[in-house]
């Protein structure tokens, strides 16, 4: 792309914000007094390209990045921090949550598959080529005359036009087999294709490498893919890859009938989030046993194995309860995760799910444990008892009213 066109998507206020614009210049400026080459790289270049709206900035400097971020805090403020061993640091813009990569332009060799590479300052060529794809591996230069230009070596604007995902060489997948779930994700988030020499890349040798990742490497990986939009087809994507067999034998598909509730805008007061609401429906029907496995192999956090655990448990549990009184509805479903009966709520269509979510869970006796001790009854088993009776009988509508409350007390006492 030329210059002239390059500089007119720049100056898009729909692609990038005014004020990310004179980040760019200002960035730009003290680049050029330290007289470094400095470029913004990867998805900035490519989203840009495609005319869709930036997000990250990730900045490569030839020269050393944490000089350049400690001019930019001198200048404009803000806060560094750097990271010595990488010659990398981020740049936390003044009053704002917002901050920039800057990195120092490498060279990453692997010595071994799947462990991660040894890194060597280079030249920003060296720097892309040490990218995953041809569309991430393009530069914009910022200082000076060359403000605006960008620097293609590996064709990448060629694959944007073809809307192909290919890597830039055979052993790509073997250094890192997460490139795999990436490929996958900006297939299906751009509606391009992996480009057939790339998909063959992904072979036996590949997820054999793919099977050592860690657990906590992969699960980054699969959190990814469920904050997109269309996880519900990159996972399909990922599980006829063989990749999901290759983390865990028991990695079951996503059942399709529960796919359309991966997007659910939770309207209840939940607190929900997409991974755990994607990993919940992911896992709705696998035994205990599975799920202990899973979670162990994908190292997920206590409460996400809490969350899965309890979806799947309430999912098979349901029968049973149908048909209970609500009182039992809300002693059965009061230890477990609000999401996972939310999640168990949209695939069953159980209305005492909702009842509880909405209102059991918040009914309480008018009486309270003080109200009994200044009755002169002694705090014990017998305390908690009284005090759930008069729970439950709110909760079944046998009583509605204080002073039916009161009277239901008398009788107990
Ligand atoms: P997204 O929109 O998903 O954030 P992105 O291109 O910004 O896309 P990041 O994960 O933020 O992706 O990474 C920034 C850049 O770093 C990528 O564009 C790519 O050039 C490079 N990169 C990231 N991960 C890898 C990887 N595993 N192997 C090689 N290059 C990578
Ligand atoms: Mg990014």
């Amino acid at each position: 792309m030329q210059k002239d066109d390059v500089l007119r998507l720049l100056r898009d206020p729909n692609l990038l914000p005014s004020e990310k614009l004179t980040l760019l210049s200002n960035i730009a400026t003290q680049a050029e007094t330290l007289g470094v080459p400095c470029y913004v790289v990867g998805g900035f270049v490519r989203d840009l390209l495609l005319g869709k709206p930036v997000n990250d900035l990730d900045v490569v400097v030839e020269g050393d990045a944490i000089n350049l971020g400690r001019k930019l805090v001198e200048v404009y403020g803000g806060k560094l921090t750097p990271h010595f061993k990488f010659h990398t640091a981020i740049w936390h813009l003044p009053n704002s949550t917002d901050f920039v990569d800057l990195i120092t332009a490498r060279k990453e060799i692997y010595e071994m598959p799947g462990a991660l590479p040894k890194v060597t300052p280079s030249t920003i060529e060296d720097d892309l080529r040490r990218r995953d794809f041809t569309i991430n591996a393009m530069a914009l230069r910022l200082d000076g005359e060359g403000f605006g230009e960008i620097l293609d070596p590996l064709d990448g604007q060629a694959d944007l036009e073809r809307r192909v995902i290919r890597v830039l060489h055979p052993r790509s997948f073997m250094d890192d087999p997460t490139r795999i779930f990436r490929a996958i994700r900006y297939e299906g988030r751009y509606s391009f294709n992996i480009e057939p020499l790339t998909l063959g890349l992904v072979d036996s040798e590949a997820l054999k490498v793919l099977h050592m990742l860690s657990g906590e490497r992969l699960r980054h990986e699969l959190d990814l893919i469920l904050e997109e939009e269309r996880a519900f087809q990159m996972v399909l994507r990922v599980a006829s890859a063989g990749v999901l067999t290759s983390i865990h034998p028991k990695m079951p598909k996503f059942n399709q009938e529960y796919a359309d509730y991966l997007e659910m805008d939770i309207q209840l007061d939940v607190p929900a989030d997409r991974r755990s609401m994607g990993f919940i429906l992911w896992f709705l029907d696998l035994t205990e046993e599975e799920i202990f496995l899973l979670a162990n192999r994908l190292d997920f956090s206590n409460q996400l194995s809490l969350d899965v655990w309890a979806g799947a448990q309430l999912m098979r549990s349901l029968p049973h309860l149908v048909g209970a009184k609500p009182s039992e509805w809300t002693y059965a479903l009061e230890k477990l995760p609000l999401l996972s009966i939310y999640a168990v709520y949209l695939i069953s269509r159980e209305n005492a799910l909702l009842s509880y979510i909405s209102f059991w869970r918040h009914v309480k006796p008018r009486t309270n444990g003080n109200d009994l001790k200044a009755m002169g009854l002694l705090p014990g088993p017998r305390f908690s008892e009284i005090l759930l009776k008069l729970r439950s009988a709110w909760l079944d509508g046998e009583v509605t009213n204080e002073s039916q409350e009161k009277e239901l007390l008398a009788k107990l006492l």
